[in-house]
């Protein structure tokens, strides 16, 4: 595998961290993810988007070459990296691809690392050995009635003899028309309320009782499937509890901190992209006997697209960075996101506008980019929560209350 002789190990690569240049060894990713995106995500990603086709072959040689079990211990099949590492390599891909981007970040933040994290020896022999690195891992945290206000989830799962019985509907699920497994997350004790969630591990193929919903026909990121789970007494194994029988809640928002690193580097890429595709559209397109470029209040929109994906991008290092350090935060993965998404929409809103016309037409990437970056603001937590989780944090650390 390409990764393994080429990544030192994680140590190493925190230690080396500079807030200005990056490690060699992650200049060397970012060069091989940037140039996949341009070979083998850029030709395609207007087709994915239209026929909403999974990128199956995509996957497969992202897999070979490590980027889906990017933070997963060599041990079990992965590349052993950072989750700066991560924010890189979704970045560059995103910038290709928003959909490519977007099941990248959620097989790696919400399925790998997480079980790679908390899983116990025998559930990742087992979960990373019976499955290859290119198939999917899904996440089912949120429900109908479940989405920010995810401590309300209805799923119940109760424990028989050897077994857990589980009965729901899980919704939004990223890759279920995919995945071969997920995690699940049920209340065992609804009384307990946040503190009676539990996770399960669910194998898809052969699994009696489980029925994938159809999937939802989307704004932006149309080349991933987005589909319900409906639950009618899953019988899964003792075994499969990941974690403790009150610990899911706590642990699910753990895992959110890290996805919103992936979902903020998604974010970063779409924005990078729009910003590209501008500044090369302006250069080549003339009118009143210039190029676009020479317009001031084009330079200005260009500058201001610069100026916050280099914010952005700085933002979502530190988050990554503080993960890779062994910190919580939480506060930093929030600040991140909320800003990531932000300037998503913000740079593909100028990409649209300076190119007039042709930013309105599927001839052009720049309404894809439009369109796939408003998911950065929705899932893994919107925006405006993302403010609350701020607040409450600088609140607490100015000692107001
Ligand atoms: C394409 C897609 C993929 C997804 N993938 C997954 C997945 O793989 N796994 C998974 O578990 N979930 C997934 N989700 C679910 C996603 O995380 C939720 O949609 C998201 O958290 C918002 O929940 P909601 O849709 O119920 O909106 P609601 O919670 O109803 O929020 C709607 C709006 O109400 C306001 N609001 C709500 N609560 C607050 C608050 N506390 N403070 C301030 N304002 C508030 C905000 O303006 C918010 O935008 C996905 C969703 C989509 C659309």
């Amino acid at each position: 595998m390409f990764l393994k002789f080429l990544v030192p190990p994680v140590s190493k690569v925190i230690r080396h961290f500079s807030i200005c240049q990056l490690p060699q060894e992650l200049q060397t990713i970012q060069k091989t993810c940037r140039s996949f995106a341009d070979r083998e995500l850029k030709p395609v990603a207007s087709d994915l988007d239209r026929t909403g086709q999974f990128p199956g072959d995509q996957i497969a040689k992202l897999a070979d070459l490590g980027f889906m079990r990017i933070t997963v211990t060599p041990e079990y099949g992965g590349s052993g990296l950072t989750m700066l590492a991560l924010s890189i390599i979704v970045e560059e891909l995103s910038r290709g691809c928003g959909s490519t981007g977007s099941i990248v970040s959620i097989h790696n933040c919400l399925y790998a690392n997480l079980l790679n994290r908390v899983g116990t020896t025998e559930q990742k022999k087992s979960f990373f050995g019976k499955y290859s690195s290119s198939d999917i891992g899904a996440f089912a945290l949120s429900e109908s009635d479940a989405g920010s206000d995810v401590a309300a989830l209805s799923t119940r799962a109760v424990e028989d003899g050897d077994s857990w019985i589980l009965n729901g509907d899980k919704a939004w699920v990223t890759s279920a028309a995919e995945a071969k497994c997920a995690v699940v997350f049920a209340t065992v004790n609804p009384s307990l309320k946040y503190k009676g969630i539990a996770a399960f591990l669910l194998d898809f193929e052969n699994t009696k009782g489980l029925t994938i919903g159809r999937k939802e026909d989307k704004l932006g990121i149309r080349a991933t499937s987005t589909c319900n789970l409906h639950l009618e007494n899953v019988r899964i194994p003792r075994s499969n509890l990941l974690g403790t029988v009150n610990g899911g809640f706590r642990m699910a928002m753990e895992q959110l901190d890290r996805a919103r690193i992936g979902i903020a580097s998604q974010a970063l890429g779409i924005a990078q992209g729009a910003l590209e595709t501008a500044t090369q559209y302006a250069a080549q397109r003339i009118a009143f006997g210039k190029p676009l470029l020479n317009q001031a209040s084009v330079q200005t929109r260009i500058a201001e697209m610069a100026l916050k994906i280099e914010c952005t991008r700085l933002l979502v290092r530190k988050a990554a960075v503080e993960i890779d350090q062994g910190l919580r935060a939480t506060r930093s993965c929030a600040m991140a996101k909320w800003h990531a998404g932000e300037t998503a929409t913000f740079a593909a809103h100028n990409c649209q506008q300076i190119m007039g016309g042709m930013g309105f037409v599927k001839d052009m990437p720049a309404e894809r980019f439009y369109r796939d970056a408003r998911i950065t603001e929705i899932y893994g937590g919107v925006t405006d929560v993302q403010k609350t989780i701020v607040a409450e944090h600088v609140i607490k650390e100015l000692g107001v209350k």
